[in-house]
């Protein structure tokens, strides 16, 4: 909760002001000189150079676990091999259950805040400053990752500071004028017509304000590839409606995966003063938000993988790097194990299952549009996709008299104009049932998320704390700077919070 009696105002950013901020930061930087500037030269200081927070959005205990199960064969994934495991309370300010507003505003800056709040205090008034602001303003470069829109909830969080995540365009619009030097995932939502139109003030398209902010814009794997560091980049791939990557199991492979971003991302941060990087996998919480837990295995995998590349650079550089691996909350209420198969469990089932339930659905939406998809060839794309039919060479597992019923009855329900689809939701299901998956919900749950840590500073991980408690330890580990970057109160006219 927010305690005035311990809040420091910086400064009201009050236009006559800033000649002063200039001053004092000529001042600081011209003092760093004479005594040796010791945040600036990395061998003087004990903190770790390189920084990396990955965030599996929607990403509990159970999604982990079924990754493991489902992909690996129960070898343990990248993340679940790191020394050190903790544990965090995701709540927000004002709801038990939170949402990635709340829970990355806690992991960008430290405190709780309303739900649906990007990087401000829960009055809508003062802007909290981010890890990445600070790591920015120590001189190290800055880097956001994700595989959904790179304005969405998440990734905003460490670069824009706005009262709604539904602000996309202002959201986009703070990207530009971040000066971080590397975006990479999804495109820019922000940017999409429906949000241009939705913004209150238009202030141009946004891959003009990024090239007129010196960014080289790419969304080709080679040209990535060739950027030379240095250069600020904003690189994009192949995207949805929504901007966000496709489901890792459905990627087509001339589309740029995670863990190249993330490992494109160290080549171009990689450097003296060391960095921050932030890299979301976001798909995992639209595919539990789905319950379809093939997506959401593979979208854990896809975000072991990028973790895979940090695992590599701390392997080079392990006196040097902290990796934290967390989550912004859990999704779906997810079990391994339901009330229909009791102690049983066919996890590797879901093997079987070959798109995501949105690729699928786009399927059954063209259907339902060509009108000559009868209910009989529905079922043999079920069984070419999901691999489920009426015969199986495992006799449990074939669908019975009441599940053609139920599928039937869905089919038909869908494929009336005024419809929306119930038959994807119905055949994932059943997949998931005969898998022995149980969801309690399609929304977010307030069980705890882990904290896995590896490298400098990482035995600080260890028990069970608050979310804001992982920004707060990679503040006091990374040695960073709670003052502000001038660009923020430019940016908002609005008292800045220091974290506490
Ligand atoms: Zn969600």
């Amino acid at each position: 909760m927010n305690k005035p009696s311990r809040r420091v105002h910086y400064l009201s950013a009050t236009l006559h002001l800033l000649p002063l901020v200039s001053l004092m930061v000529s001042i600081s930087l011209f003092s760093q000189v004479i005594i040796g500037a010791p945040a600036l030269k990395p061998s003087a200081t004990a903190a770790p150079r390189y920084l990396f927070l990955f965030i599996g959005d929607g990403m509990g205990p159970a999604q982990i676990k079924l990754a493991d199960a489902v992909l690996e064969n129960g070898h343990a994934l990248k993340m679940t091999s790191f020394p050190v495991l903790g544990m965090a309370t995701t709540h927000a300010e004002n709801r038990y259950i939170t949402d990635s507003g709340a829970a990355s505003t806690a992991l960008a800056t430290g405190r709780k805040t309303t739900v649906g709040t990007i990087s401000m205090a829960g009055n809508h008034l003062d802007t909290l400053l981010t890890i990445a602001e600070m790591a920015k303003a120590k001189g190290m470069k800055t880097g956001i990752v994700s595989s959904v829109g790179i304005n969405d909830a998440t990734p905003a969080c460490f670069y824009a500071h706005t009262p709604s995540r539904s602000n996309s365009y202002d959201i986009a619009v703070q990207m530009a004028s971040s000066g971080f030097d590397y975006f990479g995932g999804g495109y820019a939502e922000g940017n999409l017509p429906e949000n241009r139109q939705k913004a209150p003030a238009f202030k141009g398209d946004i891959a003009e304000r990024m090239r007129s902010a010196k960014y080289l814009i790419t969304h080709n794997r080679i040209e990535l590839q060739k950027v030379k560091p240095g250069i600020r980049c904003w690189a994009y791939t192949g995207y949805d409606a929504k901007a966000a990557m496709d489901y890792a199991m459905d990627r087509n492979p001339e589309n740029i995966a995670l863990d190249e971003f993330t490992r494109e991302g160290i080549r171009l941060l990689d450097n003296p003063h060391g960095f921050f990087m932030m890299v979301e996998g976001g798909k995992i919480d639209w595919a539990c938000h789905a319950n379809d837990a093939a997506a959401a295995a593979h979208d854990v995998k896809a975000f072991d993988n990028a973790i895979a590349e940090a695992l590599a650079f701390y392997r080079r550089h392990p006196k040097e790097t902290l990796i934290i691996v967390t989550a912004d909350h859990e999704c779906g209420g997810l079990s391994l194990g339901n009330r229909t198969n009791g102690y049983d469990t066919r996890l590797s089932l879901l093997r079987r299952q070959k798109i995501s339930h949105q690729r699928f659905s786009e399927k059954v939406s063209s259907w339902k549009k060509s009108g000559t998809v009868t209910f009989p060839m529905a079922i043999d794309s079920v069984n070419t996709y999901y691999g489920i039919s009426m015969k199986d060479a495992d006799s449990t597992l074939a669908l019975t008299p009441a599940n053609y019923k139920t599928l039937e009855e869905a089919y038909t329900t869908t494929i009336k104009p005024e419809s929306t689809d119930i038959f994807t939701s119905a055949v994932t299901g059943l997949l998931n049932v005969r898998a022995g998956i149980g969801w309690s919900s399609n929304a977010h749950t307030a069980v705890p998320v882990q904290v896995f840590a590896i490298g400098k500073g990482a035995e600080r991980f260890r028990g069970f704390y608050d979310n804001t408690d992982i920004a707060k330890k990679i503040m006091q580990i990374a040695e960073l700077k709670k003052d502000a970057p001038s660009r923020i109160n430019q940016v908002n006219k609005h008292r800045l919070i220091l974290p506490q």
